[in-house]
């Protein structure tokens, strides 16, 4: 690597997505040189593909432990890189009494300062949902929102300016403890943190294969639309309420499941997630479906997307939605929802193995760099770390 392949780091990041920006935001808080490399142009994967929704409420056990910490992350770092976090909450629509009664379940679980009952007129009050198409729904206030095109170039921008090198088209090739090797030549660092998402099946194969990693593909849009206002929260619907571990944890929710699978068996085999957030310039940002396997089918079924441009014109009552862009966004799926390894001494690799990296990913990455660095403490990560060939 020219220039700096002589110079050596405290910490070596392979991936700029926002996991592995959160362990560089990390160990630059305790003052360690950082290099982040990334085989890509710029920040292209998952970060910059998703929603934006910092779901915190809706996550349970570990999740909820990253995202709590991932939450004042957050709010911290928008006002130091400069870029937009709303305080917007969540709003859950509910168009069912199934749908209802996860709500007051969770809500008898979790209490008033996380979840706020609504009425259909309180629904819509908070989003322009069409009217008559809610029953009742929740307030989340606690749920974060940013602009998934925005937030992780932001962080890496003030990285770059606190004195973090960045890499980009640079791949890794392989990893040796204390060694990166990549296609600019070698890199040396004491760590080595490998927040390669999906693609730690390239990586580590043995390792992914360990943990049961595939990829999970999703069919996502930015649409225009005459909405009866601005949606000025991300907007949850009962399919969230059988996704999220928080809900599914309630008894409510086999009830749930069981309806709207037998209600929509078409909209269930694609595992819908019917859930929107709007971006600032008010572009409509509709998901998702999700399909798994080794390997990702490129060729986005068009069925997918009438079945979401449907479902949002009825949610909203708009006839005309027109469709500026759409894409399809990857990430690692395994049984667990993290993958946090040591294959290698002084090797971590750490994927968020479910749909919630930008929610958890920053106080992930801030309990491993605390593992690593924290000489008094040692942080219960919550699952043995395995070692497994590298390559
Ligand atoms: C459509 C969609 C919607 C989502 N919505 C939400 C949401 O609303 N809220 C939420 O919390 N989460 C959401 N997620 C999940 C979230 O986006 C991901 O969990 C998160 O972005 C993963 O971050 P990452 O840094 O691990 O991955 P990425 O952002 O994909 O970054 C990984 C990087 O590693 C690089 N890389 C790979 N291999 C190599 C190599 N060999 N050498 C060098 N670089 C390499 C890639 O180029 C890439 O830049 C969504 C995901 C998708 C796809």
């Amino acid at each position: 690597m020219a220039g700096n392949s002589r110079r050596r780091y405290d910490v070596a990041i392979v991936g700029a997505g926002i996991v592995g920006l959160a362990h560089a935001v990390a160990a630059r808080r305790r003052g360690l040189s950082v290099v982040v490399l990334d085989r890509a142009a710029g920040i292209l994967g998952a970060s910059i593909r998703n929603f934006g929704h910092l779901c915190l409420t809706g996550q349970d056990g570990r999740a909820r432990e990253y995202a709590e910490e991932s939450r004042e992350r957050w709010l911290a770092l928008a006002a130091e890189a400069g870029f937009w976090v709303g305080e917007t909450g969540t709003v859950v629509a509910a168009q069912n009494p199934e749908e209802a009664a996860v709500l007051d379940e969770f809500r008898d679980l979790r209490g008033p300062d996380d979840i706020v009952i609504l009425d259909a007129d309180g629904v819509r009050d908070r989003v322009p949902v069409a009217p008559g198409r809610v029953r009742s729904g929740a307030w989340l206030p606690r749920d974060l929102q940013v602009d998934p095109r925005e937030a992780a170039g932001a962080i890496a921008r003030w990285l770059r300016d606190d004195g973090v090198d960045f890499h980009f088209t640079t791949s890794a090739l392989g990893v040796d403890p204390g060694r990166v090797h990549t296609s600019r030549g070698p890199v040396i660092a004491d760590t080595v943190i490998v927040a390669v998402n999906h693609d730690v099946d390239q990586l580590f194969p043995v390792l992914a294969e360990a943990h049961r990693v595939q990829r999970c593909g999703l069919d996502m849009l930015l649409v225009d639309a005459q909405l009866d206002g601005p949606l000025t929260s991300p907007l949850f619907t009962g399919w969230s309420l059988i996704r999220y571990a928080g809900f599914t944890r309630t008894a409510s929710a086999a009830a749930l499941r069981s309806r709207l699978v037998a209600e929509h068996p078409d909209l269930a085999a694609l595992d819908l997630n019917q859930m929107y957030t709007q971006r600032p310039d008010g572009g409509l940002i509709v998901g998702d479906t999700h399909y798994r396997g080794d390997g990702i089918d490129p060729f986005q079924g068009e069925p997918a997307f009438d079945a979401l441009l449907s479902l949002a014109r009825d949610l909203f009552g708009v006839r005309e939605l027109r469709v500026r862009e759409r894409w399809q966004g990857v990430y690692a799926s395994a049984p667990d929802d993290f993958l946090i390894a040591t294959p290698l001494p002084g090797v971590r690799v750490v994927s968020v193995t479910t749909g919630i990296g930008m929610t958890t990913g920053l106080g992930l990455g801030e309990r491993v760099i605390d593992d690593l660095y924290s000489s008094a403490t040692t942080q219960d990560l919550g699952e043995p770390t395995i070692s497994l060939s590298a390559r």
